[in-house]
């Protein structure tokens, strides 16, 4: 069902699946936005410490299901679907200063969690449609998934930097055809990660930023406590300074070791020592969430009463989620770090449009 295919094509009846899951998943998140503005509580519980929590290890695995599924996606991709779109073409450069704003809204969204959103589920939909409607707008526009799906949004750099080895592709659920809108493809293209697109110095800055930056900075973000109110300028200041003087010494650490590895005299080696480094920092990204996280859904956190989804403290040890969290860790370490690269897309590529398209995707300087 997943990647069912006949003569290069994908067949109606896996398509019609997938639009069935779609339509099902984009109800969920309308119910979720509907509780946000009206429920807000369990708006936040939803969002928060629900669908987001399941978020990382998906794009571990499956990045290709959640591009799939997304509901944002699948709003911003509406006119495309329905021939509403101009499908204007980004070139190389632009979509470099998209994927660079899309870090930088990353890192100044997810602080802005413990002043304002995590507890304020009215604060949290407006963030989300404002996010669609730069989507859909942007869809009116442009092809496919380059504005958007592939370029500005902040979730994006996370999807490439934990998606580089997965275990499952599945078909292309939006493009029907292949536009080369977007060079490497990050749907289509085997292994892609962060560092897979340096060519211009936005894409460079951008993919060393989420990768060096990343797990410094989830680690700072866990130092944090939510405010209900903000009060003054120092929590202001305290949300931020905590996530980004992780972010700053991890990217310098990761700069370093970098520096180190471009300076060995075999080329070979560069490349394996290269891309062990990026693993390592995906894989210490996503394990230091989950070792966070994991305990503060369950009320085990730093911060008691944070980001907990249900209190089990005061009738179980904490000893299970300890367990829990070790062992993810050392599945994450195997994952990223130790597990053979296995040539695998997030998603399979449609047709291409055109032979045009297929020849200039094979002189693209990727
Ligand atoms: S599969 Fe082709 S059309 Fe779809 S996002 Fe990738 S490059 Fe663009």
């Amino acid at each position: 069902m997943w990647d069912t295919k006949q003569n290069g094509e994908f067949t109606p009846f896996s398509i019609f699946i997938w639009r069935v899951i779609q339509l099902i998943v984009w109800l969920i998140g309308a119910v979720i936005l509907w509780f946000l503005f009206f429920c807000p509580r369990l708006g936040e519980i939803l969002f928060w410490d629900i669908l987001i929590p399941v978020a990382p290890i998906l794009l571990v695995l499956g990045p290709g299901i959640w591009r799939n599924i997304c509901p944002l996606a699948t709003t911003n991709l509406l006119p495309r679907h329905l021939n509403l779109s101009k499908k204007a073409k980004l070139n190389f450069k632009q979509i470099g200063r998209l994927n660079l704003i899309g870090v930088i809204l990353l890192y100044l969204i997810v602080p802005l969690r413990h002043a304002i959103f995590n507890n304020n589920g009215v604060a949290t939909g407006y963030l989300i449609i404002s996010m669609v409607l730069i989507g859909t707008i942007a869809g009116f526009f442009y092809e496919w998934k380059s504005v958007w799906c592939s370029g500005l949004c902040p979730i994006h750099p996370v999807e490439k930097l934990y998606g580089e080895n997965v275990l499952l592709t599945v078909i292309n659920a939006h493009c029907d055809s292949c536009m080369n809108c977007v060079t490497p493809c990050p749907d289509s293209t085997p292994n892609i990660k962060a560092t897979s697109t340096i060519k211009t110095n936005s894409h460079k800055l951008a993919a060393i930023l989420i990768t060096g930056g990343l797990p410094g900075f989830i680690w700072g973000w866990f130092q944090v406590p939510d405010f209900h109110y903000v009060a003054s300028f120092y929590q202001i200041l305290k949300v931020f300074i905590w996530p980004f003087s992780g972010l700053a010494i991890s990217f310098i650490i990761y700069n370093i070791t970098e520096r180190i590895i471009k300076n060995l005299k075999d080329k070979t080696s560069i490349q394996i020592y290269s891309k062990k480094l990026t693993a390592i920092f995906a894989a210490l990204a996503v394990s230091c969430y989950y070792w966070y996280r994991i305990p503060s859904l369950f009320g085990y956190g730093y911060f008691k009463k944070d980001g907990v989804l249900i209190n089990l403290q005061p009738k179980l040890h904490s000893w299970p989620f300890s367990l829990i969290t070790i062992l993810l860790v050392i599945f994450f370490f195997y994952w990223f770090v130790f597990r053979k690269a296995n040539k695998k897309s997030w998603t399979i590529r449609p047709q291409f449009a055109s032979k045009k398209i297929l020849v200039s995707q094979k002189n693209m300087p990727d």
